[in-house]
């Protein structure tokens, strides 16, 4: 706009000066002769009016870049910082949460340990009792600790923990049956397998892991006796493994929180009959997201349950 605005008053001079040489009769007014001639080319009004155009040309783009600037900076800080602040919000949640998990059972512990002290009569059966209790709890923590430490490792956006190799899954299953055989074996409950061998890229520890939480649950929340199926089928390039059970069942509306860290579907009905910090199924997305499959869940309160699990086995990870 500068360049153009001097352009214009380049022009308007050279007209002017061309117009007036032209006029051989144009006369020179006094006070113009010598050094002052230019003042004569140049139109003072002009320059002034020029001036004035321009300032108030920058002034009016200045005050638009400030503004312009000061609502994108608005803006875009404000997408930059929302997800750190739920990050921050996540991060609190889970602190008080795990706090939370950490002191129930440090307290029982901790106040079976005090009545039992102060009870000067205590015999030896009394105090293996009360042993065997406190090892329930410290087996309690200790669960409650190795999920979280899981939990953590799962959850970074990195691989570090992970080995991509290829991996079978009839052995997987296998070793996640092994994992839970005791559990299944104290409720009598049989689990029916019909997988088909498949060959995939992932990380077999982490795999293990994911079915046997699975089936964990699958058994936890049936009632004795009762059977637990695991199968598998390939379908469009993905590996689909399905845990069902005729177990408890989950309610519709509880189904979209199940997921989610500490949560548990049922807490009065559950809680005291089964062990368990409703981290489990959360570590178990976490691994499906690190093979970049889905997790997904069929459920009816008191009929069963049925979770899929759905992993690309075509790409590499
Ligand atoms: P938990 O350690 O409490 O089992 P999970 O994260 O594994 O934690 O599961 C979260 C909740 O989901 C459980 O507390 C339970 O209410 C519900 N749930 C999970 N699997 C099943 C299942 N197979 N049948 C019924 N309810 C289930």
């Amino acid at each position: 706009m500068l360049t153009y605005e001097l352009d214009r008053v380049e022009k308007i001079q050279r007209a002017r000066i061309e117009r007036r040489f032209s006029d051989r009769e144009a006369p020179v007014p006094p006070g113009f002769g010598g050094e002052n001639m230019r003042f004569f080319y140049l139109d003072a009004q002009l320059v002034v009016e020029t001036k004035k155009r321009i300032a108030i040309f920058l002034a009016a783009v200045n005050l638009f870049v400030l503004g312009a600037s000061a609502a994108a900076g608005y803006f875009l800080a404000g997408r930059t910082l929302r997800p750190i602040e739920e990050m921050v919000n996540e991060q609190n949640r889970f602190v008080s949460d795990a706090s939370h998990e950490l002191r129930t059972p440090l307290t029982a512990l901790k106040s079976e340990i005090e009545i039992n002290l102060r009870n000067k009569k205590l015999t030896l059966n009394e105090a293996r009792r009360l042993l065997a209790s406190n090892l329930e709890e410290v087996d309690d923590l200790q669960q409650l600790s190795d999920r979280l430490i899981k939990l953590s490792l799962y959850q970074k956006e990195n691989k570090n923990g992970l080995v991509i190799e290829e991996v079978s899954l009839s052995s997987i299953i296998e070793q996640a049956i092994r994992k839970i055989k005791t559990l299944a074996k104290n409720k009598n409950i049989a689990i029916l397998k019909n997988i088909k061998e498949c060959k995939f890229k992932g990380d077999e520890p982490s795999l293990i892991e994911l079915f046997a939480i699975l089936l964990d649950n699958a058994i936890k929340y049936s009632s004795d006796n009762a059977e637990v199926a695991i199968s598998s089928k390939k379908s469009d390039g993905c590996l689909l493994v399905s845990v069902s059970d005729r177990g408890i069942g989950i309610a519709k509306s509880k189904i979209p929180n199940l997921f989610k860290r500490f949560y548990r579907a049922d807490e009065s009905r559950v809680k005291s009959e089964m062990s368990g910090y409703g981290l489990g199924l959360s570590i178990a997305k976490e691994i499906v997201e690190r093979h970049k499959g889905q997790i997904s869940v069929q459920s009816e309160l008191n009929k069963g349950s049925i979770f899929t699990v759905q992993i690309p086995v075509r790409q590499t990870i």
